[in-house]
């Protein structure tokens, strides 16, 4: 076991004096792991490790915990109406539930005071140091990490702690991806990224364009459709709108039954296929594009009001944006309109700017990292990221499960080198597995995973690491 500290923070009394690669003085702090981030990720990763012995000291830009769900910092890619899209029993961590009084899909406010309710009840906050952000991560001695770090703004001096591990749990859902497109430039009216989008007030009265068909762009396109005098909405492909309950029960919890049940693929597809046809049935009716792929080939899109909207005349489906000009918009068929607002919910890229691409098997430059259960890099046994997920149900567990399995791999280089070995073995061949049935391979889908495969994925993981 690595010496327990009793608290995350710098003591002066352990602190050792080290120079960096180029000289600078560093701060050593022996056996503490570094995390970044204290949104979902990041506070999970901190009770474990703590749980686990580790000391742990936490850099968070924000000023407080929750990351996305923190609607208070400008980075949040929340909105006003955003509630939960996998349900409570599978969006809550496995050790801390949340109030059965909740409904099944949450409201964003209620996600945030859960995960302060969790950062409290684990006493998490004194291991992270607020308003500090981690600028630069470099490997030295092999398998330790100098983690620079400044105020977030770049106010004072840049300070270099050397720690033992490094957790990454920085989040890939607030550095906006906006596709090229011809003319924008030109274009007179407003532009917005979803990332911005936070009150229906933004889209009163006017005539409004929402690109994109990920669950996000469905949300700003129904309330367009009840706040915007007009809603065109874009898509580049057809998609399947699942309702948020099938059966009386939200959607992700019969999809768990059947997985767990381990129904085959198909027969999952043909019964989802039938459920839709019995309910909402042939989209081409409502002048919505047919999906060009099978159901679960893509991000599941759980949206009970789109098609409504649609069947109403509040929400006009249109194709791909073929290019801007100055008065408005030429669509892929060639139709003209005027939007006064176009909003890109085109989604967001992940961005790891403390690290060299590299380091995360990123050898292309495509910003796609390249890892073993999207969490470890070949050759970097003291590294994790956590929390670069996209299920078909809630992040949270998994990320739980994956920090766990750090933890426990810190461990074992201490205790039992071989096993620690053996891991190291299963990330270089395993890296870039996927965990998902097969999904088109647009940067949307790069985190997809079947929650049960990938738990499955992490439970045999656990288990090789303890196998006596
Ligand atoms: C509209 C929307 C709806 C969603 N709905 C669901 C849902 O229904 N279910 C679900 O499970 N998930 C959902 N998600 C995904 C959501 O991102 C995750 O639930 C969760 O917030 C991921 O937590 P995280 O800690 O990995 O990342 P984040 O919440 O993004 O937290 C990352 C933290 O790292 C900090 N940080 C980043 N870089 C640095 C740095 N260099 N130095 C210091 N700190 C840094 C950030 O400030 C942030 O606090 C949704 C996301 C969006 C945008």
């Amino acid at each position: 076991m690595p010496p327990s500290t009793e608290h995350g923070r710098p003591d002066p009394e352990t602190v050792t004096l080290a120079l960096s690669r180029d000289g600078r003085p560093v701060s050593d702090r022996g056996d503490t792991v570094c995390v970044i981030g204290a949104g979902a990720s990041g506070l999970t990763a901190i009770k474990n490790l703590v749980e686990h012995g580790f000391g742990v000291d936490c850099y968070e830009r924000e000023t407080g915990v929750g990351g996305a769900w923190n609607w208070r910092h400008d980075r949040s890619p929340v909105y006003a109406s955003a509630h939960l899209i996998s349900s409570r029993p599978f969006t809550q961590f496995p050790d801390f539930p949340m109030p059965d009084s909740w409904p099944d899909y949450p409201h964003h406010s209620q996600l945030l005071s859960y995960l302060e309710r969790y950062a409290d009840h684990f006493d998490l906050r004194r291991h992270i140091w607020f308003g500090t952000e981690v600028v630069r991560v470099e490997p030295v001695d092999g398998d330790r990490w100098d983690v620079t770090t400044r105020s977030t703004g770049g106010y004072g001096p840049e300070r270099t702690l050397r720690y033992a591990a490094v957790v990454v749990a920085n989040g890939h859902n607030w550095s906006p991806k906006l596709p090229h497109y011809d003319g924008l430039e030109e274009f007179r009216g407003e532009v917005m990224h979803a990332s911005s989008y936070k009150d229906p007030a933004q889209l009163r009265g006017k005539r409004v364009l929402v690109v994109g068909a990920g669950n996000t762009g469905c949300d700003i396109a129904v309330e367009a459709a009840q706040q915007a005098s007009c809603c065109w909405h874009s898509t580049r492909r057809g998609y399947w709108y699942a309702p948020k309950y099938v059966l009386g029960r939200p959607a992700d919890q019969v999809n768990d039954l059947l997985l767990t049940l381990r129904v085959p693929l198909r027969l999952r597809q043909w019964l989802y296929h039938r459920m839709l046809r019995l309910t909402v049935g042939d989209l081409t009716r409502f002048g919505l594009p047919r999906p060009d792929h099978r159901i679960y080939e893509t991000h599941p899109i759980a949206n009970s009001q789109l098609v409504y909207h649609v069947g109403h005349g509040q929400i006009t489906p249109v194709p791909d944006v073929a290019r801007f000009h100055g008065g408005g918009v030429t669509l892929a068929d060639g139709r003209e309109i005027e939007p006064e607002l176009v909003v890109f919910a085109t989604g967001y890229l992940p961005r790891f700017e403390f690290l060299d691409p590299k380091t995360l098997g990123d050898d292309d430059g495509s910003g796609r990292p390249r890892l073993w259960l999207h969490a470890f890099a070949p050759e970097q046994p003291t590294l994790a990221v956590a929390g670069l997920l996209q299920p078909d149900s809630g992040v949270f567990p998994l990320t739980h499960w994956q920090t766990v399995l750090f933890a426990r791999l810190l461990q074992a280089r201490l205790a039992r080198p071989e096993r620690a070995a053996v891991f190291a073995a299963r990330v270089v061949a395993g890296a870039g597995e996927r965990y998902s049935g097969k999904v088109t391979d647009s940067s949307r889908h790069w985190f997809e995973v079947g929650h049960v495969t990938y738990l499955r994925a992490v439970q045999r993981a656990l288990d090789e690491l303890e196998a006596r």
